[in-house]
């Protein structure tokens, strides 16, 4: 009896663990341990409702490694994926337990913020592209370059209230950034 008993039990335990490895695959990137793009686009909507409900500002962050194509062609794929890994833990270790950092796609990161206002993230953002600059990654004992990001920055209520849109002006903000030099956070303009 006690034998069968333990053998439902271990049996029970390995499905449950299962079932969080398969949960967390579906919502998390591989390389950075970040959430993915799925997650961001579910959590957005939900955050945006449930900082409006609140009347609580929403800001967004979009983060672009800048002249990674250069910095993959001089160090190869592997020590790219190896920036990426550690630009992955600086920007967890950067957000508080309510923030959603994620994995937009390739080299570009997304951060949600709820209840920060544009001023709040655009501090963070300043913070978080200091860290960037000043991160070490070496790979096989090998000191890789440095890089920069690029971050623009955008907040409900004075961009809109839908998370797409957020989204978008922040990416317009980022271009910014892109083109005003790179290595620097730009907040979408107002009004
Ligand atoms: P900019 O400063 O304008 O952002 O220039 P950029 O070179 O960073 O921008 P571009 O979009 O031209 O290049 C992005 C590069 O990111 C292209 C691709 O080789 C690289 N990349 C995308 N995903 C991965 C990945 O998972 N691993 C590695 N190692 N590289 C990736
Ligand atoms: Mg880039
Ligand atoms: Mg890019």
């Amino acid at each position: 009896m006690a034998e069968a008993a333990c053998e439902q039990l271990s049996l029970a335990l390995a499905n449950l663990r299962l079932k969080e490895a398969l949960r967390n695959q579906a919502i998390r990137d591989p390389l950075t341990g970040l959430f993915n793009r799925r997650y961001l686009e579910e959590s957005l909507e939900r955050e945006m409702a449930r900082c409006q409900r609140k009347d609580q500002p929403l800001a967004v962050l979009m983060l672009d490694i800048d002249h990674f194509k250069s910095f993959n062609d001089t160090n190869g794929h592997p020590g790219g994926d190896a920036l990426l890994a550690e630009f992955g833990r600086l920007l967890q270790s950067k957000c508080r337990a309510d923030d959603i950092a994620c994995r937009y796609g390739g080299e570009e990161f997304t951060v949600i913020l709820p209840e920060a206002s544009l001023a709040l993230a655009l501090e963070r953002a300043e913070e978080i592209r200091r860290g960037a600059a000043e991160m070490e990654v070496a790979m096989r004992g090998q000191a890789l370059p440095k890089v920069t990001i690029s971050i623009g920055v955008s907040a409900a209520p004075e961009h809109g209230r839908s998370g797409t849109g957020l989204l978008s002006v922040a990416d317009k903000a980022l271009y910014e950034a892109k083109t005003g030099g790179r290595n620097r956070a730009v907040a979408a303009p107002q009004g």
